[in-house]
């Protein structure tokens, strides 16, 4: 038996879930910026000149947007492990990204 009322408890159940799941992401993308920030200030000393800024990391990896043009289109180069080298079709920067955790220029 399926009445209004249990459509409307289901409904508000859905939303109750995905407001929960809505949280529960913006959760994960403050911490990914915590450890995008803390890999960024061991990489700094590391990588030196390679390495991008918590800006540049974050627009890289969370949006997939070259830090130098904006654009969106990237190749895609060799894979090495965890990690993949892409190409910025527009403007030709280069980068190492090991989404969400890593990104360096190349
Ligand atoms: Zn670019």
């Amino acid at each position: 038996m399926t009445t209004q009322e249990d459509i409307n408890m289901l409904t508000n159940m859905v939303e109750l879930a995905t407001k929960e799941l809505i949280t529960m992401q913006n959760i994960l993308i403050s911490m990914t910026k915590i450890l995008i920030q803390q890999k960024d200030g061991q990489g700094e000393n590391a990588l030196g000149k390679n390495a991008l800024t918590v800006e540049e990391k974050a627009k890289l990896l969370e949006e997939g947007i070259c830090p130098d043009c904006d654009s969106k289109t990237f190749d895609r180069g060799p894979e090495g492990g965890l990690s993949t080298n892409i190409r910025c079709v527009d403007c030709g920067s280069k980068f190492n990204v090991c989404p969400p955790y890593f990104a360096e220029r190349i």
